[in-house]
């Protein structure tokens, strides 16, 4: 792992029980993730966005499970953690903040204590009033003021649980943030200022964001690089400006086809023929192949792997592969 990589995650696979069978949620998924950067991670519902988070903190219970990979953050492979040790790297290292924060902040427990108590679990040496400081000056450079400490999770705007749920991963110095679906539940206005909040931030602490959304104008609007799902697999990463001039994958190139845009000037926006495969039964070969208008032989029998078509971007599709594929769909 070079040292500018914060997270690497490597062959990564999340079995997923359903009453009809299992499946891959997250089906043999590798990604990197730099120190300092927002990845936005992106895909339609369903694709395994959120699953894949969710296991980057070992968070998965009931019927999900890792079956197969390694999650190496900050030089540790955290699938040989125990148990046991693995809420030290919860809420310390990895912060996360969820679609709806009421769902993660205790309804009955004011936002001081919150964040007194984040501390003092993972920080028992610090003091009562050094906690309390910590809280107030958090809060306050979020843009709460001080005396909302002593209010309840519902006593606030979404927006502003939102950003409590940022400074309980900034209490503890979290090195990574994952923000899945963060600005669904917040309107426009909201959202833009959330969003330059996540920038703010990231520049002055030094925060790497993993930002998992289904709207790729989020994305654009705040991400270094973009990383997109498909029915549970990769199919394209790269720096943000690259993907959004050129996307390589045509799946990556229908998403951005389908963004209301400004310049349609009325127009119709674009459809994508089709819908995702049931995971159940996923196609053999590329698993968009049959939405893909660029379908070849080939794309229905073997899957493309996840390679360089240009230096940093990354893209699994056979287009890109040797000569005679090309061949093959110039003819096709
Ligand atoms: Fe389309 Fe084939 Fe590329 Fe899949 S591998 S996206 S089916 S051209």
């Amino acid at each position: 792992m070079t040292e500018d990589i914060l997270y690497s995650i490597r062959n990564l696979t999340v079995e997923y029980r359903t009453r009809a069978g299992s499946v891959q949620a997250v089906d043999n998924v590798s990604l990197d993730i730099r120190r300092g950067e927002i990845l936005g991670l992106v895909g339609e519902s369903g694709c395994g966005k959120s699953t894949l988070g969710k296991a980057l903190m070992r968070l998965h219970t009931g019927p999900a499970r890792i079956t197969n990979g390694e999650l190496w953050f900050d030089g540790r492979d955290l699938m040989t953690l125990s148990d046991r040790e693995m809420p030290d790297v919860r809420g310390a290292e990895i912060g996360m903040v969820f679609q709806d924060p009421m769902t993660s902040l205790n309804p009955v427990q004011k936002i001081l204590d919150h964040l007194t108590e984040t501390i003092h679990t993972h920080e028992p040496e610090t003091s009562a009033a050094a906690a309390r400081t910590r809280a107030e000056e958090l809060v306050e450079r979020l843009g709460i003021r001080r005396e909302r400490l002593n209010e309840y999770p519902h006593q606030m705007s979404g927006g502003m649980r939102q950003r409590v749920m940022i400074s309980l991963a900034l209490a503890l110095r979290a090195k990574l943030v994952i923000a899945d679906e963060p600005t669904t539940s917040l309107d426009v206005i909201v959202e833009a200022k959330f969003l330059d909040l996540l920038r703010e931030l990231q520049k002055e602490f030094g925060l790497t964001i993993l930002l998992i959304t289904h709207n790729i104008g989020v994305v654009a609007e705040v991400a270094d690089r973009v990383a997109v799902m498909y029915a549970a697999r990769m199919v394209e990463v790269g720096d943000v400006r690259d993907v959004f001039a050129d996307p390589k994958h045509p799946y990556t190139q229908g998403l951005l086809r389908s963004v209301p845009n400004i310049k349609l000037d009325g127009g119709e926006l674009y459809k994508m023929d089709g819908a995702p495969p049931s995971l159940l039964h996923p196609p053999k070969g590329c698993r968009f192949h049959p939405r893909c208008p660029f379908a070849m032989g080939i794309c229905s029998v073997e899957e493309p792997s996840l390679d360089a078509v240009e230096n940093d971007h990354l893209a699994s599709c056979w287009l890109y592969r040797d000569v005679a594929v090309k061949q093959e769909a110039r003819n096709g």
